[in-house]
């Protein structure tokens, strides 16, 4: 992490990082946004915050995956902000791994990367306007990454966005970002890349006042990912298992837990997206989830 405070614009500032952290400033008061991956991250948070002066008035969370939410416990007495489904998932780290395998998880993905310490949310906050210690923000709703996930829009038009969008040099590597829902996730790049903020901070890259075509990246990698499941199955219906094994190859993925877990689940949201736009239809035989094309 940077060792001083980034200025971006007026009173709104950052911290460059594993995470990037969004610092709103208010005279000596400040909001924070997002708090990296643990408690040691939100401690450095609190120190630099301290050198400058500043003293934090409340914290919002984009979303509740651990690298977002895991310095949180470095904020005792400050107000934690994050939507309600978000909320759910903070106070319950449980219900990530959960969510990805589908029932009680295997140990294998009870790590640090699904879950941080749990925290407590305090205020539940929706689209629209508020204000947090003084400060006048718009949390607008940035779905599909995750199904809660917010953005936040400072009074100097910085637009905070979580992981709505990932790299260009993450989705040239690694390709479709993590999606839990590709049909919301789409309409969300879309609005994002239509937008006119003054400036983008997405959390794992880097700012900038002309996203377009890295969000465009993005967009385009999910097509991708659309179309190689429809080719796939141009010929013949497979089972869930079989395209998610078919994905991991294409990509020529790591074959551990996590990495399946994390397929299976953004595969199966590309399915979901795919059926609804009656391109792909399913069925159960012989005790598996078959899939195949409707055309
Ligand atoms: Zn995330």
């Amino acid at each position: 992490m940077a060792a001083a405070l980034r200025h971006i614009r007026g009173n709104t500032y950052y911290l460059p990082g594993t995470t990037n952290v969004g610092v709103v400033v208010n005279g000596n008061q400040c909001v924070i946004i997002d708090t990296g991956r643990d408690r040691r991250y939100g401690k450095q948070i609190a120190s630099i915050l301290k050198k400058e002066g500043l003293k934090a008035g409340g914290v919002i969370n984009t979303h509740g995956h651990a690298d977002h939410y895991g310095g949180n416990g470095a904020f005792a007495g400050v107000r934690i902000y994050a939507s309600a489904i978000e909320k759910t998932m903070m106070e319950n780290p449980i219900l990530e791994p959960m969510f990805l395998f589908s029932a009680a998880p295997v140990k294998e993905l009870q790590n640090p990367v699904l879950m941080a310490e749990a925290s407590r949310v305090d205020a539940v906050i929706t689209p629209g306007k508020c204000t947090i210690d003084g400060i006048d923000l718009e949390v607008v709703a940035l779905p599909g990454h995750c199904l809660g996930q917010i953005g936040i829009v400072t009074a100097d038009g910085v637009c905070f966005c979580g992981d709505a969008y990932i790299s260009a040099r993450i989705v040239d590597s690694y390709g479709m970002p993590f999606t839990v829902d590709v049909t919301l996730a789409l309409e969300t790049l879309n609005r994002l890349k239509q937008s006119k903020y003054a400036c983008y901070v997405p959390s794992h890259s880097v700012i900038s006042s002309a996203p377009a075509a890295e969000i465009q990246r993005n967009i385009t990698a999910m097509e991708n990912t659309l179309d190689l499941i429809l080719d796939l199955l141009r010929k013949k219906t497979y089972s869930r298992e079989e395209i998610v094994a078919y994905y991991m190859a294409v990509r020529k993925r790591k074959q551990n837990t996590l990495q399946y877990a994390l397929d299976y689940s953004t595969v199966s949201a590309c399915l979901t997206h795919l059926h609804a736009r009656k391109k792909v239809t399913h069925y159960i035989k012989e005790g598996k989830m078959f899939w195949q094309r409707e055309d």
